[in-house]
């Protein structure tokens, strides 16, 4: 035996399975004459090689400095071992240990070989919608349990062909060890249904739904994480259509197109927007809808903006594929009745699906976890999350401090759920708003599921303080029936945590958090929403907020932006003017009646919501006095805010009130003056950003604290927040901002789950 051999043991943590780790850890072993073998295990990989030392120093370092596409290595331990006489190197069957865990990959977009071989006539997986390889295709939606092998995915019932089998098993083929490996003979299908009767499999089936959809009609197709229903973006009719059998009248709908270029013709993309349109999480991106577009307004009303994604599946490209006549831009929405959960079984599919589908594209690959498309926003080169879902989920976070096996179950409205262990933080991917038993079920489902793939045993719960969210009563049954502590946490204070938590802060020093957003449940029962909080993880001081106005109706008076309008014009004692667009609302009696809910303060909660304020602007300057959907007074404001004017005006602060009356007052004027509404507009968005500043210098001045972090979902207000942050950057502030998650209320429970865990371990 040579003297100069030294033997080496590497674990590996972090996603490094079901992403072609184990083949090139082979390959590079060869390459390096290094001999050993590497398996995986419940938490992760693991190598022993034998071999000289300077090969094995390349081996570790190309290990770490050029892993796999798909891999993420979280931690790499590196032990001397005996040195052993191998006389080769191999891959060693799965080793799972109890109780051990790892990541799991999200699903992952069709990648360039496959794409290849999908439209290669020669190829034996010739317009095969599942093709897939060990650097694509379906990972989350698929797996029921760890470690991720075949007989744990839904791909268990279909049996490999002895092709298949081959690559399968061969350590140097692109599909060694590709769970969901498939083909014609052996792997899933595809078929058309109308009307309960199947029409048409493979290949027709393809062509029936396209020639359907080429002549206008509705079509729910299986995808990846749920059902979509589609149809042509570029003829007014099947547009309104679905938008009347989805009983869905203005909130836009996702588009789909068949590649970069036509993605060009129809927005304006920048560089990194079109880095992100063609990541390989391929998340539906909003972006400028472009003036040559034929994309119908019926799609995007009353907006500049379009969320646009490419093809992520095999399927979705034959679907998408250019030929003469066929419609360029097809809409993608989520296969659900307004605001219940996507559907994802065929069978589910067809109970819910039926009156809104002229014809189903099913197939048999059983989808076990749901997801939606994730939605990104990307402004002056930063990437900002909107919906969270597909490609991400359930990618944790990883934490800078090991902390206990905690659930924090989130918000009411846009929910997702949050589980840690060790250094990761799993959020889940979006649930959607829990008002329905169907969303509240697949909460409670996913719960389980997540804590049964990553081997999570809460020992202490964090809810929302809302005593009436459907996830704080979820928390106070197991909490309960487990005997297990609550923590019942402030909305904003959560905000605010998330924030600091997906920006790795861990200084003690307090943080300046402007959590702005339309709905929080606040200590004193108050409906809060415009908060700025000087504290961090273990708790806050609220300093200042927007003057509390009585909301006439509570939640109900989000959907009348005009109801809004007039309780702040009523509380600052400013007249309901007949020339004042929202009064014109209203007939005579209707005005009193409402003067009366206000004057006897019936169910009126009192708020300093941010959102409802820009609501109220919306409805006095004329642009919006009802909604249909959320926060749409607000974008549409956005929308139409003139970049190039500076103007401003003025708010008053006493003792931690924020008091707008000058400002309403000066809107008021200048409506008289007949100034238009760009103008209006962008002088209400710099009266907010003026306002902040000179807040956050105020607090600045009386504690010495000058770091600011921004969350709510008011700040998916690029007007807003690019300017505020240049502001606030000018002015010297340091700025903790979202990215990965959501500065809406999806990010809500990690935040939660920081706090819960601070809590704990101080
Ligand atoms: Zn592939
Ligand atoms: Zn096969
Ligand atoms: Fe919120």
């Amino acid at each position: 035996m040579n003297n100069d051999l030294i033997g080496k043991r590497i674990t590996i943590g972090g996603i490094v399975q079901g992403v072609g780790f184990r083949p090139f850890v082979y390959s590079l072993a060869i390459n390096n004459q290094v001999n050993g073998w590497v398996r995986n295990t419940s938490a992760g990989v693991e190598i022993e090689v034998t071999g000289d030392p300077q090969k094995i120093s390349d081996f570790i370092h190309e290990i770490r400095s050029n892993p796999p596409i798909l891999s993420r290595i979280d931690q790499i331990n590196i032990i001397d071992s005996d040195v052993i006489d191998y006389t080769k190197f191999e891959i060693l069957v799965s080793q799972p240990e109890e109780g051990q865990f790892l990541p799991v990959s999200p699903d992952v977009s069709i990648c360039p070989d496959c794409l290849r071989e999908l439209f290669d006539p020669n190829d034996r997986r010739f317009r095969y919608p599942f093709i897939n390889c060990t650097n694509c295709g379906p990972r989350f939606t698929i797996i029921r349990n760890i470690p991720y092998d075949r007989p744990n995915t839904t791909m268990s019932k279909f049996s490999m062909c002895e092709q298949c089998k081959k690559e399968y098993e061969d350590p140097l083929d692109r599909r060694f060890h590709a769970q969901p490996i498939a083909c014609p003979q052996c792997g899933p299908q595809v078929w058309f249904e109308a009307q309960g009767k199947t029409l048409a499999k493979g290949e027709e089936a393809i062509q029936i739904t396209r020639k359907w959809l080429a002549e206008g009609r509705i079509i729910a197709i299986k995808g990846l994480g749920g059902f979509h229903l589609t149809c042509d973006a570029s003829h007014e009719h099947p547009v309104t259509e679905l938008r009347r059998r989805k009983r869905r009248s203005d909130k836009p709908f996702a588009v789909m197109v068949f590649n970069e270029n036509i993605a060009r013709k129809h927005c304006i993309l920048s560089n990194q927007e079109i880095q992100a349109i063609t990541s390989k999480e391929k998340p539906i991106i909003l972006c400028q809808r472009s003036s040559d577009s034929n994309i119908v307004e019926e799609v995007v009303p009353n907006l500049n903006t379009l969320g646009v994604m490419l093809p992520y599946t095999p399927l979705h490209y034959l679907l998408l594929e250019p030929a003469p006549g066929y419609p360029e831009v097809l809409i993608m929405t989520s296969g659900n009745l307004s605001e219940e959960p996507i559907a994802y079984s065929n069978s589910q599919a067809v109970e819910t699906l039926s009156r809104l589908a002229d014809g189903f594209l099913f197939h048999d690959r059983e989808i076990h976890t749901r997801v939606d498309d994730s939605i990104i926003q990307v402004q002056e080169g930063h990437f900002y999350s909107i919906r969270r879902s597909r490609g991400y989920a359930p990618n944790p976070i990883v934490l800078s401090n090991p902390v206990p096996e905690l659930l924090a179950t989130g918000a009411g409205l846009k929910n997702t759920f949050c589980l840690t262990r060790e250094n990761y933080a799993f959020v889940s991917h979006h649930i959607g708003d829990l008002e329905n038993l169907e969303t509240l079920s697949a909460f409670e489902t996913s719960i389980h599921q997540y804590e049964q793939l990553f081997r999570i045993h809460p020992e202490s719960i964090a809810c929302d303080l809302h005593p009436e969210y459907l996830s704080t009563r979820y928390a106070e049954n197991r909490s309960r029936d487990e005997n297990l502590p609550l923590l019942r946490i402030q909305h904003h204070h959560a905000h605010l945590a998330s924030c600091l938590a997906e920006n790795h802060w861990s200084s003690d020093e307090p943080v300046i958090g402007i959590c702005f957003d339309g709905t929080g449940f606040g200590t004193d029962g108050a409906i809060w929403g415009s908060e700025f909080l000087l504290g961090g993880f273990s708790g806050f001081d609220r300093k200042y907020h927007l003057k509390y106005i009585p909301l006439p109706g509570g939640d109900k008076a989000t959907y009348h932006p005009s109801h809004i309008a007039l309780a702040h014009l009523w509380a600052e004692g400013i007249e309901w003017a007949n020339d004042l667009p929202p009064i014109n609302q209203y007939s005579h009696s209707n005005l009193e009646i409402l003067r009366q809910q206000l004057a006897q303060n019936i169910n009126c909660p009192l708020t300093s919501s941010m959102g409802r304020f820009f609501d109220a602007a919306a409805s006095l300057i004329g642009i919006r006095h009802s909604v249909n959907y959320e926060a749409q007074a607000a974008i549409e404001l956005e929308a139409l805010a003139d970049p190039n004017e500076n103007g401003t005006y003025e708010f008053s602060l006493e003792e931690g009130v924020i008091n707008p009356n000058l400002l309403w007052k000066s809107i008021i004027e200048d409506i008289r003056a007949h100034i238009s509404t760009p103008v209006i507009s962008a002088r209400f968005h710099n009266s907010i950003t003026q306002m902040v500043i000179t807040i956050c210098d105020r607090i600045r001045s009386e504690t010495g604290y000058h770091t600011t972090a921004l969350s709510g979902g008011v700040w998916q207000n690029q007007y807003l927040l690019q300017q505020t942050v240049q502001k606030l950057e000018e002015n010297g502030f340091t700025i903790l901002q979202h990215s990965q998650i959501p500065t809406n209320d999806g990010g809500i429970s990690l935040g939660q789950a920081m706090i819960l865990a601070h809590s704990i371990n101080k």
